[in-house]
């Protein structure tokens, strides 16, 4: 092995990484892990060949926790020379539609975006600054989660506000742009005859949105300007009427600080049953407050499928990926159930097995895992590959 390419996920206490063989047409994943807990009891995941390993490690910050990684691949790669480092960049702003080799000028402008994405973007930035420092001769690649949706009509990007608002940043963005464009990649490969068809994409993990695409391109999105807009999720509200907060303001004295922890951290499945944010947990539980959950985000999912309907002018495909779209055959079964009307029924079999193909009606519904890593790496590669 010659030349490796990295990934990397910053989260705000966590970092995903994964190392890839480059190839010349898709780069091959070779082990991938994670250190999570940064600020509090930092671990180290190894996950390689099923097997996970974890174990305690002593970094504080995004940049010491570089060490502890590339130490954690080391022995994978063989000594071989990184090329190229690609980084999850949650806000790429109105006009970045792709991935985008990162330079000084690039990195200024991310940084301006900051207040857009405060509880991301600053820490997907300090992971891309601590990887040049360490790799300096590699090509760095930003892959953004806005990117896929930039194809938006313009009445899918506006917030009915005052105009200036929207010269001044404020659009839907939205977001897992990384999860959508794999999906679309995989049916333009797996599935030809849907490539270019109306396809509902359902991203349901503990971030959940949707996506309607048509001829692989995003024509609307369920996350907005920030990612609490949409669909339910494990701790955030999803879709809120905004004289709810207003309310709150006013009677509760909350300021922006105590409604942004309640919309991202307290809400959701996890405000809704007072139990779990996870989903696994609540369809376990008895608990009637953990079936109202269960029902509140079966149904807001529902709605969304047809508000896709709508905005597509009909379906040819539904995809669900994420993991409760990948795993949780209870939930897809009861979100789908009644929509015949528009073609989709369940085969109950394949749905109870995780099958890839799990629809008996005429429009094919699919269970896809998705793979975000993957569209960094390829994008490095891609990179890589310009240089030629
Ligand atoms: P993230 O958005 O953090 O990447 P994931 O995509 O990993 O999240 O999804 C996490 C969610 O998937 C949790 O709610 C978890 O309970 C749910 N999940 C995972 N496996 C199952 C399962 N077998 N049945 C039901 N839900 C599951």
């Amino acid at each position: 092995m010659s030349e490796v390419i990295l990934t990397l996920n910053a989260g705000s206490s966590s970092m995903k990484f994964a190392a890839y063989r480059s190839a010349a047409d898709a780069p091959e994943r070779i082990m991938r892990g994670q250190v999570a807990g940064l600020g509090t009891e930092p671990t180290l995941v190894l996950k390689t060949g099923g097997q996970n390993e974890t174990r305690a490690i002593s970094a504080g910050t995004h940049a010491e926790a570089m060490p502890v990684i590339l130490d954690a691949i080391a022995p994978f790669i063989d000594g071989a020379r990184v090329v190229g480092v690609g980084h999850r960049i949650v806000h790429g702003g109105p006009d970045v539609a792709t991935h985008r080799r990162l330079d000084a000028a690039l990195m200024e402008e991310l940084a301006g975006y900051e207040p857009l994405a405060p509880l991301h973007q600053p820490h997907n930035l300090a992971a891309a600054r601590a990887a040049m420092e360490v790799f300096p001769d590699a090509v760095q690649v930003g892959c953004f989660d806005t990117a896929f949706h930039r194809t938006h009509g313009w009445v899918n990007d506006a917030f009915a506000i005052p105009r200036k608002y929207y010269d001044r940043g404020v659009r839907r963005y939205g977001f897992h742009g990384l999860s959508y464009d794999y999906i679309t990649r995989r049916l333009a490969t797996d599935y030809p005859t849907l490539a270019g068809r109306r396809i509902v994409i359902a991203h349901l993990g503990n971030g959940a949105s949707m996506c309607g695409v048509r001829d692989g391109k995003s024509v609307a999105t369920t996350m907005g300007f920030s990612p609490l807009d949409g669909l339910p999720m494990g701790t955030r509200s999803g879709q809120i009427d905004p004289g709810v907060l207003l309310y709150l303001m006013e009677t509760e004295c909350m300021d922006a600080k105590e409604l942004a922890q309640m919309l991202y951290r307290e809400s959701g499945l996890l405000g809704l049953s007072g139990i779990s944010n996870d989903m696994r947990t609540l369809l376990a539980s008895h608990d009637p407050h953990a079936a109202q959950a269960v029902d509140y985000f079966v149904f807001r999912v529902r709605r969304e499928i047809g508000a896709m309907s709508a905005v597509l002018g009909g379906i040819d495909g539904v995809v669900f990926c994420g993991g409760i779209g990948e795993n949780a055959p209870v939930i897809r079964g009861r979100v789908l159930d009644g929509l015949q009307y528009l073609g989709i029924e369940v085969d109950a079999g394949a749905n109870d097995h995780n099958a890839v193909e799990i629809g008996r009606g005429a429009v094919p519904v699919l269970v896809i895992p998705t793979d975000e890593e993957f569209v960094i790496a390829d994008a490095v590669q891609d990179t890589l590959r310009s240089y030629d």
